[in-house]
């Protein structure tokens, strides 16, 4: 029989408060809409407003942890090239360590850095404008800002969310959701709403919900939900984190969280394994489980992640990805039928972790890529290496350590291969060339922490 948890019963520290049924709201319809209007002859004209090419031009898409590293270390390989990076946003805000900022633990000044000291101290310009279009033959980038010409192109756009994956269909439930409660799992405004709510909460039950697949930062919702039980426990707030898990146990250094969860949150964060999100009721505050609902106080829910929209646009979706990443070489990044084209980062389709750590050092790997193919030389496979702290104490600040290299991708041709290949690297490790993994917490590795943070950031800005 279906239950309703409600939020008396988590409070109380027990899962037994079962106070009643609620039915599914009826379900949600409407698709998008497609309009078929004139075409946009004022960008197709326009020439953006950044210097003349003075050799070959690589234009980078996505200023983020891969598109930062590929826009210096393409400058390094090349340095007479021509390096055009564009992003959206006027300032970079970096999700890694964001969490603890969400905690107090640093300023908002440590995550934040500038577009144009990056430009400036690594010799390429910053183009502040999103991507409306590729044209391929032409080798032509469409942007808000006007159109410019490339020799080479590199995506580095990110994710997306998958709204339908969580049974969001609706345009305007989806808005509900996303302005009351987002996931904060891409920077800039959600972070900003999400902090705002961690600092004001009271009392009652906050929602996260670690959705399925491999969505980005693995171990991200479980050291998000210690961050924030550590805000109740310094407030002493009659409070507690409510962490709704797609997976049946804590999917990545379990032992070192799970350490975390009893021995320094027993009373203010709850773990629930195997909760498939079929739902969320904005109004009623209330997640709609597959076999349960749990109602809160407060909330940040996570959808599945998908390659970024940008990817799907330019019609560059593998099929045999469940996630909507792009259709690419899995060894050198290339598009299957262009040498000019690549995309890196958390759009990729390989079974990597969608991680900083990982973006950074597959950049590097890609931009000798690049500039080796032009000059007519093919590079040796060299896989990405992930490097991944997480804060799990506030008091001290005290982290866990999990480190790891790939072995060469699987080849997988059906969506079926794809998640099974998947499955494979992240749950059994099949994939890992070694494993580096240290799970008891220390101010040591907090403090390695906040140094593999600095360390990052010198490399992409400095
Ligand atoms: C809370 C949290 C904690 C994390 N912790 C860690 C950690 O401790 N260690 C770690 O290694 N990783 C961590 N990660 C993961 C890491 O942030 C991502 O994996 C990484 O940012 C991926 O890099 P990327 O370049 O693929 O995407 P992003 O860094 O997201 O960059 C994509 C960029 O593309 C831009 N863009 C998209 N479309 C367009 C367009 N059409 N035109 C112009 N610009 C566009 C976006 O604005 C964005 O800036 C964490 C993530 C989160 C959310």
């Amino acid at each position: 029989m279906r239950k309703t948890i409600s939020r008396r019963g988590f409070l109380k520290g027990s899962t037994s408060a079962i106070v009643g049924a609620a039915g599914l709201a009826a379900g949600a319809g409407a698709g998008s809409q497609v309009s078929h209007g004139a075409a946009p002859t004022a960008l197709i004209t326009r020439h953006a407003d950044i210097p003349a090419a003075k050799g070959t031009r690589a234009v980078v898409v996505g200023g983020g942890w891969g598109g930062l590293t590929m826009a210096k270390y393409l400058k390094k390989e090349a340095p007479d090239w021509d390096v055009v990076l564009i992003e959206s946003h006027a300032t970079f805000m970096s999700c890694p360590v964001s969490n603890l900022w969400l905690a107090g633990l640093i300023d908002l000044e440590f995550i934040s850095h500038s577009y144009l000291t990056a430009a400036k101290n690594n010799n390429y310009i910053y183009f502040n404008a999103t991507v409306i279009d590729v044209d391929r033959s032409e080798r032509v980038v469409y942007t808000s800002g006007g159109q410019l010409t490339y020799d080479y192109l590199i995506l580095a756009p990110g994710i997306d969310y998958d709204w339908p994956a969580v049974g969001m269909l609706d345009p305007e439930e989806i808005h509900l959701l996303h302005t009351h409660y987002p996931a904060a799992f891409k920077p800039g405004s959600e972070h900003l709403t999400l902090k705002r709510k961690i600092d004001e909460f009271e009392k009652g039950l906050f929602v996260l919900t670690v959705p399925s697949g491999n969505y980005r930062c693995l171990p991200g919702p479980y050291e998000r939900a210690c961050m924030i039980a550590s805000v109740f426990k310094r407030k002493k707030l009659k409070a507690k984190v409510l962490l709704l898990d797609f997976n049946p146990k804590v999917k990545i250094k379990a032992e070192g969280f799970q350490a975390a969860f009893q021995e320094l949150y027993k009373d203010y964060l709850e773990y629930v394994p195997s909760v498939t999100v079929h739902r969320v009721d904005v109004l009623n505050k209330t997640v709609i489980g597959e076999f349960d609902d749990y109602q809160f106080d407060d909330a940040s829910i996570y959808p599945r992640v998908r390659g970024a929209l940008l990817i799907e646009t330019l019609g560059l979706v593998a099929e045999s990805s469940p996630q909507k990443e792009a259709r690419i070489n899995l060894f050198r990044n290339h598009l299957h039928d262009d040498l000019r084209v690549y995309v890196i980062g958390d759009s990729r389709p390989m079974g990597y972790s969608k991680s900083g750590s990982t973006a950074n050092d597959e950049a590097k790997y890609v931009a000798k890529v690049i500039v080796g193919l032009d000059k007519g030389k093919k590079l040796e496979w060299k896989g990405p290496y992930t490097s991944c702290y997480s804060m799990v104490n506030a008091d001290p600040p005290e982290a866990i350590y999990f480190g790891s290299q790939y072995l060469p991708p699987l080849i997988a041709h059906t969506p079926m291969d794809m998640e099974r290949t998947v499955k494979a690297w992240i749950e059994r490790g099949s994939a890992f060339a070694w494993r580096d993994q240290n799970m008891n917490r220390s101010p040591e590795m907090g403090q390695a922490m906040y140094a593999w943070a600095y360390g990052y950031y010198k490399d992409l800005f400095g």
